[in-house]
């Protein structure tokens, strides 16, 4: 008797140990790079390094999922997704204009150069993102992870107010691109 019980004690214990381990998730990027010098291409190596590791992360879908907004489980802008909808987005990398769920976070990155407080734009018709060499050039990797991730969430289809507001960083883009940031700098500093 004893020891069918352990039998199935260790049966559950497998189960449960597989089933955790096939719930991590994969997650690819893939970063065209146009007018990015080569010493600015490393950081942006690094920073795509960054994001695999943090969306592959328990502690990533944890925070994606349970994030509040005046008390609930939600985000400002969420287009009518729930947190889990959201989650589902990033890892099946579905944007607008390449809906195809190839787990893979597919983006260009132009660097031009400005003397504007303009850090980057986006159009919702390309799937490139422009950035002002003023900013990307004196950015850490893990600032480069958090902007590319932020400008990517535009390319799911997610938006935010353009000018600043308390709710704003509540929006996808800030608040999972602030998100990227606070986890890769724990990833950077390993
Ligand atoms: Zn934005």
């Amino acid at each position: 008797m004893m020891r069918s019980h352990l039998f199935f004690f260790f049966l559950l214990l497998f189960v449960s140990c597989s089933k955790t381990h096939a719930s991590v998730p994969l997650f690819d990027a893939q970063i065209t790079m146009v007018n990015v010098p080569e010493d600015q291409q490393k950081k942006v190596f690094a920073a795509i390094d960054l994001i695999k590791k943090v969306v592959a992360s328990e502690e990533f879908k944890q925070r994606v999922l349970n994030h509040t907004y005046g008390g609930e489980k939600t985000y400002v802008d969420n287009k009518g997704y729930t947190n889990e909808q959201i989650y589902q987005l990033i890892l099946d990398g579905s944007e607008t204009l390449v809906p195809e769920k190839n787990g893979r976070m597919d983006v260009e990155l132009e660097l031009y150069k400005q003397s504007t407080n303009t850090i980057g734009y986006t159009y919702p018709n390309t799937n490139r993102i422009w950035v002002n060499t003023k900013y990307f050039n004196k950015y850490t990797p893990v600032q480069v992870a958090d902007n590319l991730f932020h400008e990517w969430l535009h390319k799911l289809g997610f938006d935010h107010a353009i000018k600043y507001s308390k709710s704003r960083n509540y929006s996808v883009p800030y608040a999972i691109g602030y998100l990227v940031e606070e986890l890769a700098t724990k990833y950077y500093q390993k």
